[in-house]
Formats: structure tokens, C-alpha cells, sequence
């Protein structure tokens, strides 16, 4: 029989690692860091993964979901790991950036046991990483199932995993997008399954009817004239990879077709280096715009840290910066503070703020409040603030209607979402699909992959 453990320390979106074991055989998906927790707290359950560990499948390049893979690859030496060309790619360059984010720490927060691994450790990795196309089953050795992976539309790289067992499919859909952006199509639609691994990131948030991903985006770049006229500047904090690159291009285009003024962009140091791989995988990954080289022709001018004690906001200038939640020491936090007191200026942001990060607290707040930026003193909020969702997950709608229609499993574990959100996909799927078993896979319990017939 086929087992199931979720290696998250809790059901939320943190350390995603899960593992499949089946006799003395064993794989597991994904090896992320939780986001917002430190040092070992951070890491999944590794403790629970068998010491002949045979493989390890990368989703995505997403620190949730690859944040501890060179401690699970130090610690199995013998394990295969399998990723798309696009992911491997991002991979190395954003493990490294963990390195001296935890160098820093290490630094500035007096924490001894960081980093939790080195440079040499992520190359140590990185040399046993294969990659594995799309569409194309694998096997891992003699081991009893079989593996597929599917395009998952969600960042350049990111994958569904099919996994064929006991004369059985199962699909586990990593983070998955059934919608286009700009350079990501629409996941692939592989039909039945028999079990579904779901994410349900978004299923506290519902969607608003004629609030589309055109919606959006045209509101974004309304948004961005309005400010343009009234003589401002524009910051969108984003992540470095995927959110840095799909609004570039959205941004790129709009100047093309004249929707808004040709107006210098920046970006950071590490968003430039993900924007390159953008480039040079752009016909290796399935996207949309597979001509578009970012670099050259959006031409995005790298904003250098340095320069913020002595700069200048202009009219007219974009400021898409990381980190997307503003975390402390970031550049986005730290150039917000030149915003707040310009009415004419604009905060922007275009994805997923967690509450309590700066980000949250700031969108909450808004325009006209005053906020506590990190040092215990109150400062208030002029410029204007506002959301718009260009999200790189399908919505809690989409996912209802794409299992309940085109799935059809018999079961489904929830994973991959607070538990308000997996709430509702729970009382969602017991009201469309009575019969199927619903399944929130307690941390570290083996649960059956498949349902048992009696
Ligand atoms: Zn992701
Ligand atoms: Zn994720």
C-alpha cells in the first residue's frame, strides 16, 4: 500500500514537504522553509523521511516548496532529484540568496545556528539535481510507481505531479494556476484522478463576479496614470521570481500599446538575475509571449540599494522592488518610508500579503492611517495604497469546479492552506461531491494515498 505523510509542522502555508512510501520504497515532494518561522522550526518533519530516501520531485522554485532541499539532499546522498529545466535554473541562484539571508541573520540577529546551510551545500545540491521534461513518465529504479509531470501555470518551471500506482493515478498539484497571466498559461488539465493532492491558498478569499485577471490588470495600469498625472512615483513590492517578471511584461506591453507613459522601471539585484532566466528558458517552459526577452526589451534598470540614503523619488518612475511582503531590511520596506508622506505618490500591491507581515499591516491600513514602520513611532500613511489582484493561484472557484468536474476523485487531501481556507473547500466538497472522501493529512501521520476498498 502506497502512504501519504505530510511533513508540514502544520496545516498552513509553510515547510510544503510530502512524503509517498511504499514498502522500502520511498519519494518525497517538494523540501520547502516556511516563510515566516526561523532556524529549525522552519524546515518540515525531516526527521520522518527514511534514510534510503530514493527520490526527491521539485515542484516549483518557490522558498515554500525548495528552502530545505540542500539539508534533505545532504542528509540522502543517495536520493535522485528531479526538476523542470525553469525550476533548476531558478533554484541554484535563489538557494544561494537564502545563504546570505541567513548569513545576515546570523549577523544582525546574533542567531548561531545560521546559516542552516552554506554556499558549497547548495552546490553540493545542486550537482545531483536531473531534470525531467514534461509530459514524459519516469520511473525512479525499481521502485513501484511511476511519475509524470504536468505544466502547473503558476511560475516558469512549476509542475502537477502524477503519480501512477497500484493501478491507480493520483495527482499532487503543487501550487497551480487554472488561469492565464501574462508570460504563465493556464495549467494543463490532465484529466481523472483517483486521488487529488490539492493546494488552498485562496480558499478563504472568494472571487468577485466581472473582477477578472483583465480586471486587474487594467485597473493596475489606471492606477499608475492617475499617479504618473499627478506627478508621482510608483513602488509595487513584489517577489523576486515570477511576480517581478509577469508584471514587467504586463508593464512592457502597456507602454507598447500606450496605456501608460514610457517610464523607467527598476528592479532589484536578485529580480534582475530570476528576469534573466525568464529569458533565457522562455522557449524551454511553456508561457505565453515565448519571444520576449525581458532584458532587452522592457530594458528594467537595476535599482541599487545603495543609492536609498541619498534618493530622490520622480515623477513618473516604477519601483517594482522585493520583498512582496516588505519584510524588514528588504528594499521595498525600506524606500516605502519616502512614499508615505507624498499624496501624489502610490503604493501598489499585486499579490498574496500575509496579515501580519509589514505588507499586510500596511494594506489593511491604507491611505490616511498612521503606522508603526518598525521602530516604535507612529507615521502616517498620505500616499495612496491600494490592491489589485494579479495572483499566480486558481481561485477557490475554479479549483471547486475543475475538481468536482473534470477530477472527479474519490479522494482528496487538502494541503497548502490555513485552515479556514481548507475549511471551505471541506464543507465545499461535502456539499458538490458527497461520497468522496475529504482528507486534511494530520503532520507526520502516513495516511493511505488511495481509498481502500473493504
Ligand atoms: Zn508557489
Ligand atoms: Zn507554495
Amino acid at each position: 500500500m502506497v502512504t501519504f505523510t505530510n511533513l508540514t509542522r502544520a496545516p498552513e502555508i509553510g515547510a510544503n514537504s510530502y512524503l509517498l512510501k511504499s514498502g522500502e520504497h520511498s519519494v518525497l515532494l517538494d523540501a520547502g522553509m516556511h516563510p515566516r518561522l526561523d532556524g529549525w522550526e522552519a524546515t518540515p518533519l525531516m526527521d520522518q523521511i527514511p534514510e534510503d530516501l530514493g527520490a526527491i520531485l521539485v515542484s516549483h522554485a518557490h522558498h515554500d516548496h525548495i528552502g530545505s532541499l540542500p539539508l534533505v539532499t545532504a542528509a540522502h546522498l543517495g536520493a535522485k532529484v528531479l526538476m523542470t529545466s525553469g525550476t533548476a535554473a531558478l533554484t541554484e541562484p535563489l538557494l544561494h540568496n537564502s545563504v546570505n539571508v541567513m548569513t545576515r541573520q546570523r549577523r544582525e540577529l546574533g542567531r548561531t545556528d545560521y546559516p542552516l546551510y552554506t554556499h558549497r551545500g547548495v552546490d553540493d545540491s545542486a550537482v545531483t539535481w536531473e531534470i525531467a521534461n514534461l509530459n514524459r513518465p519516469f520511473r525512479i529504479e525499481d521502485a513501484p510507481w511511476e511519475f509524470v509531470f504536468h505544466d502547473a501555470g503558476h511560475v516558469l518551471g512549476s509542475v502537477m505531479t502524477e503519480i501512477r500506482a497500484e493501478g491507480r493515478r493520483a495527482l499532487y498539484t503543487g501550487d497551480l494556476n487554472l488561469q492565464r497571466q501574462t508570460l504563465m498559461l493556464p495549467c494543463q488539465r490532465p484529466g481523472a484522478f483517483d486521488t487529488l493532492i490539492m493546494e488552498t491558498t485562496r480558499g478563504a478569499q472568494p472571487a468577485i463576479p466581472g473582477q477578472d485577471r483583465t480586471f486587474f490588470e487594467e485597473s493596475l495600469l489606471a492606477g499608475i496614470r492617475n499617479t504618473f498625472e499627478r506627478g508621482g512615483a510608483v513602488l509595487l513590492p513584489v517577489f523576486a521570481m515570477g511576480k517581478t517578471q509577469e508584471v514587467l511584461a504586463l508593464l512592457h506591453h502597456a507602454r507598447l500599446e500606450g496605456k501608460i507613459p514610457k517610464a523607467p522601471i527598476y528592479i532589484g539585484g536578485l529580480g534582475r538575475v530570476m528576469t534573466e532566466v525568464y529569458d533565457r528558458q522562455r522557449s524551454l517552459n511553456p508561457r505565453q509571449h515565448a519571444n520576449l526577452r525581458l532584458i532587452p526589451e522592457a530594458q528594467p534598470e537595476t535599482f541599487d540599494p545603495r543609492r536609498l540614503p541619498q534618493l530622490r523619488l520622480r515623477a513618473g518612475h516604477i519601483y517594482l522592488l522585493s520583498s512582496g511582503m516588505m519584510t524588514p531590511q528588504t528594499t521595498s520596506h525600506t524606500i516605502a518610508r519616502l512614499f508615505f508622506p507624498r499624496e501624489h505618490d502610490s503604493i501598489f500591491f499585486v499579490g498574496y500579503t500575509e496579515p501580519s507581515s509589514p505588507a499586510g499591516i500596511l494594506r489593511e491600513a491604507g491611505q490616511g492611517s498612521l503606522i508603526d514602520w518598525g521602530d516604535n513611532r507612529e507615521v502616517p500613511i498620505r500616499c495612496e495604497v491600494r490592491y489589485f489582484d494579479l495572483t499566480a493561484h486558481a481561485t477557490r472557484e475554479d479549483l471547486l469546479q475543475w475538481t468536482c468536474q473534470e477530477v472527479q476523485p474519490s479522494r482528496v487531501m487538502l494541503v497548502h492552506g490555513d485552515p479556514e481556507a481548507q475549511a471551505w473547500f471541506a464543507q465545499q466538497f461535502a456539499q458538490n461531491r458527497p461520497g468522496m472522501q475529504i482528507i486534511q493529512p494530520p503532520p507526520g501521520q502516513p495516511v493511505p494515498l488511495f481509498t481502500q476498498t473493504p
